[in-house]
């Protein structure tokens, strides 16, 4: 193991690659010489021409947990791993729970600090920059690692572009666990998958979002159905997550998802700081709003001023009538 590799946890649910590790994969190609992944929970030959299609070079396999909560098993592997191989010069996780988890007990087994809420990592291996948004999007700090050999970095969905790559073919190696390590550790009783229709929040092309506006719970209804028309996904304000017309996977921005759609509609949402850190890069944006004033319109490609319950019910009509 060079300094010069890059490690990348490559998270996998229903046999499909998260758009982040893609986005991580992509990135850390630019950051070193090789990238190598760690899987668990999947066969990792089918997975391995997708992660190959990113630039991964090689898919270390934790394997099955059996339901066993993945943070303590992957740690101990990439421990087990970094033994015989040497570590690799920068560790990225996605900053999903399993991502965190994982980070901070390899931290604790390397003695080594992470840097998390990461919006962008840039230079070359072993010089890296971090980026991290801070007072809710409003600022960017750069920091880098003085002290630490690898860098352990927790980073945040759609920092990065995927790029184009040259497929690459990954050698799968199966990273030896013995039993106890994995039947020793919390076994995972219960997880509960939110219902949800059409595209993913944080992958969908077209996201339409709901706020305070809207007035009631039942009206969420029309946000529902214009995303549905529009082939996207319906998000939230945190204000109206917090008020339980709609659950949490639905929130967008600084304490929920980050989006990058093509389209982002926001129906009723005024545009507080904290909201727009998770949709301003958003391609093109459209705010419905019944205030002039709102600060969502100064980020806005289009503004419509009027009532929601007007414009939206006329928008579904003729997107009905288009068929
Ligand atoms: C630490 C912290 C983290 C936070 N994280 C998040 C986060 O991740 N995501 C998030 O969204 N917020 C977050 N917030 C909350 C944020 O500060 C705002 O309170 C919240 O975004 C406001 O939601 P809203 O725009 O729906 O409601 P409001 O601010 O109440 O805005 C409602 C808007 O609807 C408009 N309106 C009213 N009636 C109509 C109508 N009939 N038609 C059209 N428009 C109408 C109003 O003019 C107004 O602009 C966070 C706050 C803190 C302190």
């Amino acid at each position: 193991m060079g300094v010069r590799t890059v490690w990348v946890l490559a998270e996998v649910t229903d046999g499909v690659v998260s758009l982040t590790t893609a986005e991580l994969i992509s990135q850390a190609s630019t950051l070193g010489d090789r990238v190598e992944c760690f899987s668990f929970n999947v066969d990792p030959s089918a997975i391995a021409s997708t992660l190959g299609s990113y630039g991964a070079h090689k898919i270390w396999s934790v394997g099955e947990l059996g339901g066993r909560l993945a943070g303590p098993v992957v740690a101990h592997a990439m421990a087990s791993v970094a033994v015989n191989e040497g570590r690799p010069g920068a560790v990225l996780v996605g900053q999903t729970y399993d991502g965190r988890d994982i980070l901070a007990r390899l931290s604790v087994k390397w003695d080594l600090p992470v840097l998390t809420n990461v919006v962008n990592v840039t230079g070359e291996l072993p010089d890296l920059v971090s980026e991290h948004a801070i007072f809710g999007g409003e600022k960017i700090v750069q920091a880098h690692f003085t002290h630490s050999s690898t860098g352990l970095f927790a980073i945040r969905a759609k920092s990065f572009e995927i790029r184009d790559h040259q497929a690459v073919e990954p050698e799968i190696v199966n990273v030896p666990m013995s039993e106890e390590v994995v039947a020793d550790q919390a076994k995972i009783t219960r997880s509960h998958v939110e219902e949800r229709v059409g595209p993913k929040l944080d992958e969908a092309a077209v996201v339409v979002s709901g706020g305070r506006g809207l007035g009631q719970a039942e009206n969420y209804q029309m946000i529902e159905e214009l995303a549905k028309l529009l082939h996207g996904a319906p998000g939230a304000s945190r204000a109206i997550v917090d008020a339980g017309w709609v659950p949490y996977a639905y929130q967008v921005g600084q304490t929920g998802k980050t989006v990058k759609p093509s389209l982002y509609l926001a129906v009723g949402i005024s545009g507080a700081t904290q909201h727009m850190v998770g949709m301003k890069a958003a391609k093109n944006i459209i705010a419905i709003n019944k205030d002039k004033e709102a600060p969502i319109f100064q980020i806005a490609d289009l503004g419509i001023v009027g009532d929601a319950h007007k414009v939206v019910p006329q928008l579904i009509d003729a997107l009905r009538a288009r068929g």
